[in-house]
């Protein structure tokens, strides 16, 4: 699985969690993808830090995407054996286990810019796993 984040036609910016960056093209393609907030399809990657830093060339990127790709592949691994995945409902069950509603436990999900916001100011700890961006190909 491989987190982009992702922004939509009015400019809200969420995450999306695809099982590679096939399913993402074929899913944004087919009008799969659309934003939480304006459910519009309209939707556009973000450009990562690291592809807007690289001076590199087009091929030693794409080296340096594959070595990273594999580090963020067993963190990815290890949080999907070890966390609940509770999808879009990520915030809802951070603040409940935050405020002793539900037992505390692993989870993991997407959550909007706004959403995080909340969280931070709620004082719930979640961490956001940084994942490579692969170049898009119909950039
Ligand atoms: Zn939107």
């Amino acid at each position: 699985m491989i987190a982009y984040d992702l922004q939509c036609i009015n400019g809200h910016s969420f995450e999306g969690w695809f099982e590679d960056i096939k399913a993402y093209e074929e899913q944004k393609k087919n009008g799969l993808i659309a934003c939480p907030i304006c459910d519009s399809t309209s939707i556009a990657r973000l450009p990562s830090t690291f592809a807007i830093k690289s001076s590199a060339s087009l091929k030693d990127f794409s080296n340096h995407q594959e070595d990273l790709a594999d580090i963020s592949q067993k963190i990815v691994d290890f949080v999907e054996k070890n966390f609940d995945d509770v999808g879009s409902d990520f915030t809802k069950e951070a603040l409940k286990m935050h405020y002793g509603v539900s037992d505390p436990r692993n989870i993991r999900g997407v959550s909007t810019k706004e959403e995080e916001k909340t969280l931070k100011e709620e004082g719930v700890q979640f961490v956001k796993i940084p994942m490579p961006i692969v170049p898009d190909t119909d950039a």
